[in-house]
C-alpha cells in the first residue's frame, strides 16, 4: 500500500463502496500515515457537511456511471486493483468473495419509469457494461472461468456461458435479478484495460417474457441467424447469440470483428 494506491481509493472509501476487508486495509495505511490520514479525514468531514447542508436528489443512472467512470478512469491502476486491491495473476486461480453490492438491483433500474427501455436487455447491457468498468457493479467471485462457472450456475436455471477467452487476466461473475428474472454476468478483463461484459438470461424469457425484452428487430436477427451484432457511436459493440437455452450478450470497446473473434475462439 503506497499513499497513491490510497489517494486513488479515498473517495470509496468515504462512499462506503468498497467490502471490508479492503477498506480496512486502506485505513491501516491512514493509521501510519499523517498525510493520508489528513486527507481522508478532510473529505469525510467535506462529505458530512455536504449531507447535513444539502437535500440529496437522485440523479439518473448514466450520470452516476459517467462520474465514476471519470474519477476512476484516470489512475494509472486497473480497476480491478483500485476496488479489490489484488494484483491479477493469471498463474494463480484467485478465488475471492466480495461483499454483495447493495442492491445490484436498483442499479440495473434508472429512476424514470419507461418500462420498455429499462427492460430492454441492450440497454440493460450497455449500462451493466458501464457500471462494470465504473465499479459501482462489484463482482461476487473473481477465479478461473470454471469456478465462475460452476458459481452461476448453482443459481440460474439456464446454461451460463463462461467461454474461456484468449488473452484473458481475470475473469469474474455477479449474479442479479430484474424484475424477479434471474441474471447472470461475466467479466473478463483481457490485458491490462479491455474489458468484455456478457449479460446472460433465459432465452424464452429474453424472447416472449415481458420483464425482459428485446426490439423486434434484436429478435428477428436472433431467430435468423443466431446472432445479432450493433455498433455503437460511442466505440461499444454489442453481440448477442443464443447459447443452448441462454441468451448472451457481450459488451465491449472493441471493433465487432474483433469481439466476435474472441467469442467465437472460446475453446482453445
Ligand atoms: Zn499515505
Amino acid at each position: 500500500m503506497n499513499c497513491n494506491e490510497f489517494k486513488e481509493c479515498v473517495c470509496e472509501i468515504v462512499d462506503k463502496r468498497l467490502n471490508e476487508e479492503r477498506t480496512n486495509e486502506l485505513l491501516q495505511h491512514a493509521d501510519i500515515c499523517p498525510h493520508c490520514k489528513y486527507e481522508f479525514q478532510s473529505m469525510q468531514a467535506t462529505k458530512n457537511i455536504i449531507l447535513s447542508k444539502i437535500k440529496r436528489q437522485s440523479v439518473p443512472a448514466e450520470v452516476y456511471y459517467s462520474i465514476i467512470n471519470a474519477t476512476l478512469n484516470n489512475g494509472s491502476s486497473s480497476w480491478f486493483k483500485k476496488l479489490f486491491g489484488i494484483n491479477l495473476n493469471p498463474a494463480i486461480a484467485f478465488v475471492f468473495i466480495a461483499v454483495v453490492a447493495v442492491g445490484i438491483y436498483s442499479l440495473f433500474v434508472p429512476q424514470n419509469k419507461g418500462m420498455t427501455e429499462e427492460a430492454n436487455i441492450i440497454s440493460q447491457s450497455l449500462k451493466n457494461y458501464q457500471a462494470v468498468i465504473g465499479g459501482a457493479i462489484k463482482p461476487q467471485l473473481i477465479s478461473t472461468e470454471d469456478d465462475v462457472h460452476s458459481f452461476l450456475s448453482k443459481d440460474v436455471s439456464f446454461d451460463v456461458n463462461v467461454p474461456k477467452m484468449k488473452g484473458c487476466s481475470s475473469c469474474a461473475g455477479v449474479l442479479s435479478s430484474f424484475s424477479g428474472v434471474k441474471l447472470a454476468h461475466v467479466v473478463y478483463q483481457l490485458g491490462d484495460k479491455r474489458i468484455i461484459y456478457i449479460y446472460q438470461a433465459d432465452l424464452d424469457e429474453a424472447m416472449n417474457g415481458t420483464r425482459i425484452s428485446l426490439p423486434d428487430e434484436a429478435k428477428d436477427e436472433l431467430k435468423k441467424t443466431n446472432w445479432y451484432i450493433r455498433e455503437f457511436a460511442d466505440n461499444k459493440t454489442i453481440v448477442m447469440w443464443r447459447y443452448n437455452n441462454t441468451l448472451c450478450s457481450a459488451v465491449s470497446e472493441m471493433k465487432k470483428d474483433e469481439l466476435v473473434a474472441l467469442l467465437i475462439d472460446k475453446e482453445n
